[in-house]
C-alpha cells in the first residue's frame, strides 16, 4: 500500500501584496549560472527557465539526505523520501487551488496531455465525438489527439485566433452547434503569440454544453496565479522546468470523480493494489496514474520552485513582468523592419518576432554572439507560423531577472542586426 497522502488545502484567497515591487537586477542574483555570467542575458525562459539556487538546494539535500525510492521501504529513510515526495505533491495541490489525489506527477506538459489523451481520450471518444482544438496550440496540444484521432475515428475542430492573436469566441456558437464536442483543449498563454486566453469564459461555454476543458498551462503557471477551480478547467497540464524547477518533472491536475473514472494509461510497479498472473486491480489516485519509480527528486525540486514562487508573491510576478513585457513590446515595436507576431490584449512574458530580411536563426545567432539568448525556430508550433505566412520566428521571452537593460540591449543588438544583414 502507498503512504497516505496529505490533502491540499484549496489556497487561500489572494491578499493584496504591499511589498515593494520585484526587482530583477536584486533576483538574477539568486540563479548561480545568471550571477556567474553578468553580461549574458537569458531571454528564452519559455523554452525553460533557469534555476534560483533554492531549487538547486532543495535537489542537493534530496539527494545527500533522504535519497531512498518512495512507496516501498519501511525503514527510516524510505519513509523520510516518502513524506518528503507526497509533502511535494501537497505543495503542488495548494499552489493549484487543488486537492493532493488530483495532482499526478509526469514528464512535463506534453506528457500530461498523452494522459488524458490515451487515458480519458480513448476510453471516452469515438465516431459521431469531435475534440475542439485552437489554431494557437503548442504541438503538445495537438499531436496527442491527432493520434487518438486516427485510431478511434473522431472529428477534430479548431477554434481560429484573429489578425491580432485573439481566438474567434464568437465562431464557438457554431462549432458547438452539432453537440457533438467533448472535449476543448485550450492553452492558457501561447508561447507564440503570447496571448492570454479567456479560459474562464471558453470553459463556462463548453461545460453549458457538456463538453470538458483541457488547459496548457505551460506558459502561465510560472508566471501568474492560477487556480483551477476559478479557471473552470476539469484538467491542467503544466512543466516543473518552466517555472524555474528542474526538467523531467510536471503536472497533470484532473477533477477528482474524473481521476476516478479514467483507467490506466501505463502498468507496472506501484500503479496496482494486487497482481495476478492474468489480471490486476488498480491502486487509488493518484497512484493509478504513475507507474513505476518516479522522479522523486524532481518533485521535490519542483515544490522547492513553488515554494520560491510564492515566497516572491505571485501578484507580485505577474505585476513585474507585465510592465517589463509592456516595455519590451515598446521597445521592440519601434525596431525598423521588426513585425511582432500577435497584438493580444493581454500578454503573458514573451514577444515572437520576423526582423525583415533577416532569417531568425541568423537573428538568434547573431544576438547569441552579442551575449542575448533569443530562440528561433517554430518554436513547437508550425501551424500557428502557417497561418502568419512564416515558417519561423525569433523569439524572446522574460523572466523574474529581465532587467530593462537588458531590453535595452536587445533592441540596440537588433537594429545592427538588420543593418549587417542588408
Ligand atoms: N505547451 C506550451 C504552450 C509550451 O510552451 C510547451 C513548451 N514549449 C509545451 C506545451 C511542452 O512542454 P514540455 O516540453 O515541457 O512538455
Amino acid at each position: 500500500m502507498s503512504a497516505p497522502i496529505p490533502r491540499g488545502a484549496p489556497e487561500t484567497p489572494s491578499r493584496p501584496d504591499d511589498r515593494p515591487p520585484l526587482d530583477p537586477a536584486v533576483l538574477r542574483g539568486e540563479f548561480p549560472l545568471l550571477a556567474a555570467n553578468p553580461d549574458f542575458a537569458y531571454l528564452d525562459s519559455a523554452a525553460t527557465t533557469q534555476k534560483p539556487g533554492a531549487v538547486l538546494d532543495a535537489l542537493d539535500r534530496f539527494y545527500r539526505e533522504s535519497n531512498a525510492n518512495v512507496h516501498r521501504g519501511l525503514y527510516p529513510l524510505a519513509e523520510k523520501a516518502t513524506a518528503a515526495y507526497e509533502g511535494a505533491r501537497g505543495e503542488v495541490a495548494r499552489f493549484l487551488g487543488a486537492l493532493a489525489r488530483e495532482v499526478v506527477w509526469t514528464r512535463g506538459t506534453t506528457e500530461s496531455i498523452n494522459l488524458v489523451a490515451q487515458s480519458w481520450g480513448r476510453a471516452s471518444l469515438g465516431p459521431g465525438d469531435a475534440v475542439l482544438l485552437t489554431g494557437m496550440e503548442h504541438h503538445a496540444g495537438l499531436v496527442p489527439w491527432q493520434i487518438l484521432a486516427a485510431e478511434r475515428g473522431f472529428e477534430l475542430r479548431f477554434l481560429p485566433f484573429d489578425a491580432r492573436g485573439e481566438l474567434e469566441l464568437e465562431r464557438l456558437e457554431a462549432l458547438f452547434e452539432d453537440g457533438r464536442v467533448r472535449l476543448v483543449g485550450v492553452v492558457h498563454g501561447s508561447n507564440v503569440l503570447g496571448t492570454i486566453n479567456p479560459v474562464e469564459r471558453i470553459a463556462a461555454f463548453a461545460h453549458e454544453r457538456g463538453a470538458l476543458v483541457l488547459v496548457d498551462a505551460a506558459q502561465t503557471v510560472p508566471h501568474r496565479r492560477v487556480d483551477v477551480r476559478s479557471l473552470g478547467a476539469d484538467f491542467l497540464a503544466f512543466s516543473g522546468h518552466k517555472a524555474y524547477g528542474p526538467t523531467g518533472i510536471g503536472v497533470l491536475w484532473a477533477r477528482e470523480a474524473l481521476l476516478e473514472t479514467m483507467p490506466p494509461w501505463q502498468g507496472g510497479g506501484d500503479m496496482i493494489l494486487s497482481v495476478r498472473l492474468e489480471k490486476s486491480t488498480w491502486n487509488e489516485l493518484p497512484y493509478k496514474f504513475e507507474a513505476g519509480t518516479p522522479d522523486i527528486a524532481g518533485a521535490v525540486g519542483l515544490a522547492a520552485a513553488l515554494r520560491w514562487l510564492d515566497s516572491l508573491g505571485r501578484d507580485r510576478i505577474a505585476e513585474a513582468e507585465r510592465s517589463l513585457t509592456a516595455y519590451a513590446v515598446g521597445r521592440l515595436a519601434a525596431v525598423e523592419g521588426l513585425r511582432l507576431l500577435g497584438e493580444p490584449d493581454e500578454r503573458g512574458p514573451l514577444a515572437a518576432f520576423d526582423l525583415e530580411g533577416v532569417h531568425p536563426h541568423d537573428v538568434a545567432q547573431f544576438l547569441g554572439k552579442e551575449g542575448l539568448a533569443v530562440r528561433s525556430g517554430h518554436h513547437c508550433a508550425q501551424p500557428v507560423h502557417r497561418e502568419l505566412g512564416l515558417a519561423a520566428s525569433a523569439r524572446a521571452s522574460f523572466a523574474v531577472h529581465t532587467t530593462r537593460d537588458e531590453i535595452d540591449r536587445l533592441a540596440e543588438a537588433l537594429v545592427r542586426c538588420r543593418r549587417y544583414f542588408s
